[in-house]
């Protein structure tokens, strides 16, 4: 019996998870971040095993072929996944763990792990999420106009999540989720 929490926050690329992550740990020390493997370039001042594990596509599908992952997708064209094993060590261990993580590998994690605390991420209005995904300055012209147009899609399945929050500020939706993470623990059925 597991006896940590598993939250994952998802939502639309560019919606400000990450921001959201990066406060979280900072505010809530003993939750664990799970680290995610991809195949991805680095992105500068990204840190091998700790912004992610930066690996091969040859490596990724092994690991596929091997169980490896809790859930995996591919993001505009690059493969993201979340190791299964650490998570679990975590959660046995009676430690809350967070995925941050898209809506396809959400939605794989519900299904595999229900007992989950889903969380969808809200960007404030579409001009908004267009300039903070142009504000990043690494993505190409291309790139962005993908971004931009699975967003209109992926904001529909924000039903399918136990919560919504609002990124309208980032402390305020922190506040939130620390709020919703608290109350988890507290409830006396867990799902
Ligand atoms: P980025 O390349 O900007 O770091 O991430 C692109 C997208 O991939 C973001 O929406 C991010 O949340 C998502 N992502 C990061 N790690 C994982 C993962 O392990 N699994 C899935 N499904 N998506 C991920």
């Amino acid at each position: 019996m597991d006896n940590g929490l598993l939250v994952v926050i998802s939502g639309p690329s560019g919606a400000g998870k990450g921001t959201i992550c990066k406060r979280l740990r900072e505010v809530m020390k003993d939750l664990k971040v799970s680290v995610s493997a991809t195949t991805r370039q680095p992105r500068w001042g990204e840190i091998e095993g700790e912004s992610y594990f930066f690996i091969d596509e040859e490596d990724f599908i092994n690991r596929i072929n091997n169980d490896e992952f809790l859930e995996y997708a591919k993001v505009y064209g690059n493969f993201y996944g979340t190791p299964k094993k650490e998570v679990f060590k975590q959660l046995e261990a009676g430690n809350d763990i967070i995925l941050e993580i898209d809506i396809q590998g959400a939605l794989q994690v519900k299904k595999n792990y229900p007992r989950g605390v889903f969380i969808f991420i809200l960007p404030p209005s579409i001009t908004e999420l267009k300039n903070r995904i142009e504000g990043r300055g690494t993505d190409s012209k291309e790139v962005i106009l993908e971004r931009m147009k699975s967003v209109y899609e992926e904001l529909n399945y924000a039903f399918e999540y136990d919560y919504v929050v609002l990124n309208d500020e980032v402390e305020s939706a922190v506040e939130k989720i620390i709020c919703i993470i608290k109350s988890e623990k507290n409830r006396a059925i867990r799902k």
